[in-house]
C-alpha cells in the first residue's frame, strides 16, 4: 500500500510529550474512576524516558516508577557504548583477545541483535561500532573515505561469538567494536513493562526515546494512540505525520532526523549502511510494530530502503510504516486500518 500524506485529522486530540520520536496521545480523561494517571519524564539510557501509568494508589505508582527508572539506569550502565566501565566497553576492549563474561541482559540484547542482523541481511549490524566512532554529529566530522574503508573490515556480525553456557561474548577480530545504541532502548522498554507489571501496575505506556510500549487496557477503554513524528528536517519536527492505534503492541521508530548535520550542502545522519559506512537516504522514517519492542528492525529496514524493507517485513510477518525520501508512505497490510495519516 502506498499513500501520499495529505490527510488532516485528530490533531486537536494530540498531546505532545518529551522529545521522543513518537509522541504520546491521551484522548480520554486523565482520571477515570478510582484510577489516576501518573507520569514522569527523566533522562535515562542516554535518551528521554517517559513513564505513564494508571494506578489507584499514589504510593504504589511512585514506587513502581522509581523502581523502573532504577532498572533502566542499571541497563544503561551495562550497555552504553561510550562509557569505559560498561560491559559493552569491556567486550570491545578485549576484541580479538579473549571472551568476556557478561550479565544475562547484555547477552540477551546481543542475542536479539544477531537475529535482527540475520533477518535483515546484515543491514542491522551492531559491529558497526568502529565506524560509528569515526563520525561526530556534534562537531560535524565527516571521516575520510580511506579510514572508513579500513574500519569496515571490522564490521561483520558473524564475528560475534556468544557462549550462552559460559555467559561470554567474544569479538573475533582485534579492534572490533559493538554499539548497541540501535537496540538497547527497545530491550529496556520491554524490561520496564515487565517491572511495572511486577509492581502491580496493570496499565500504562512507556517511551524510551523512539520506543513506545503500552500495556494493559486504558481505563477509558480506548486504544492506545501513538503519533509518529514528522521527519522533515526543517520546520515541522514537532508535528506528527501518522497516528497508530496500538492494542498491546510496541512501536519502534528510527529516523535520520534524530541526529544529523549538514556540511557543504550534504546531509549526514546517524543511520549508517554497514556495507559502506555512510548514511543511507532512501527512507526518512521507519516505524515497526510488534508484541516485543522491535528496536533494531527500524534501523535495519531504514538501511534496506522502502522496497526491500517492505519485502522483508512481509516475509517476517512484521508490521510497519515507512516514509521514503520523497515523502511517500508505505504501510503493511496488517495495520492499514490502524494507521491514520495526518498532514
Ligand atoms: P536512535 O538511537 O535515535 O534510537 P536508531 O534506533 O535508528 O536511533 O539507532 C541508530 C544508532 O544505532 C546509531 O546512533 C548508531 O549508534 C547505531 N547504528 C547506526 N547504524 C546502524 C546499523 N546499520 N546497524 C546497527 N546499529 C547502527
Ligand atoms: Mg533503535
Amino acid at each position: 500500500m502506498k499513500i501520499r500524506v495529505n490527510m488532516n485529522k485528530h490533531l486537536r486530540q494530540v498531546c505532545l510529550t518529551g522529545i521522543a520520536v513518537l509522541l504520546l496521545l491521551f484522548a480520554g480523561s486523565c482520571d477515570t474512576g478510582k484510577l489516576k494517571i501518573y507520569r514522569e519524564t527523566r533522562a535515562s539510557l542516554y535518551t528521554v524516558v517517559t513513564i505513564t501509568i494508571y494506578s489507584d494508589s499514589k504510593h504504589k505508582a511512585e514506587a513502581a516508577i522509581n523502581n523502573t527508572f532504577k532498572e533502566l539506569d542499571r541497563l544503561g550502565a551495562l550497555l552504553n557504548f561510550y562509557s569505559e566501565d560498561s560491559e559493552v566497553s569491556m567486550i570491545n576492549r578485549y576484541s580479538g583477545i579473549k571472551p568476556v563474561k557478561v550479565s544475562k541482559d547484555t547477552l540477551d540484547v546481543i542475542g536479539r541483535s544477531l537475529d535482527i542482523s540475520k533477518n535483515t541481511d546484515g543491514a542491522f549490524d551492531v559491529t558497526i561500532g568502529a565506524v560509528v566512532k569515526l563520525w561526530d554529529f556534534e562537531k560535524h566530522v565527516v571521516p575520510d573515505e580511506k579510514t572508513i574503508k579500513d574500519k569496515l573490515k571490522l564490521v561483520n556480525y558473524r564475528n560475534i561469538l556468544i557462549d550462552r553456557i559460559k555467559s561470554t561474548v567474544f569479538l573475533k577480530k582485534k579492534g572490533m567494536q559493538i554499539d548497541l545504541g540501535g537496540i538497547e532502548k527497545g530491550y529496556a522498554a520491554d524490561r520496564a513493562v515487565e517491572l511495572l507489571q511486577g509492581n502491580g501496575i496493570t496499565a500504562g505506556i512507556i517511551a524510551v526515546g523512539g520506543e513506545v510500549k503500552p500495556f494493559g487496557t486504558k481505563p477509558d477503554g480506548q486504544p492506545w494512540r501513538v503519533g509518529i513524528r514528522n521527519p522533515h528536517f526543517t520546520g515541522k519536527e514537532d508535528e506528527i505525520y501518522a497516528i497508530v492505534n496500538l492494542n498491546d503492541k510496541a512501536i519502534s521508530t528510527s529516523g535520520g532526523y534524530e541526529k544529523f548535520f549538514v556540511k557543504d550542502g550534504k546531509l549526514y545522519h546517524h543511520i549508517l549502511n554497514p556495507a559502506t559506512g555512510y548514511p543511507v537516504h532512501e527512507c526518512q522514517s521507519v516505524s515497526i510494530i510488534a508484541k516485543n519492542a522491535p528496536d533494531g528492525y527500524p534501523t535495519g529496514i531504514f538501511v534496506l530502503g522502502p522496497q526491500k524493507g517492505m519485502e522483508v517485513l512481509t516475509k517476517l510477518g512484521l508490521d510497519g510504516v515507512i516514509m521514503d525520501k520523497q515523502g511517500e508512505v508505505y504501510i503493511t497490510k496488517g495495520i492499514k486500518d490502524k494507521v491514520d495519516l495526518v498532514k
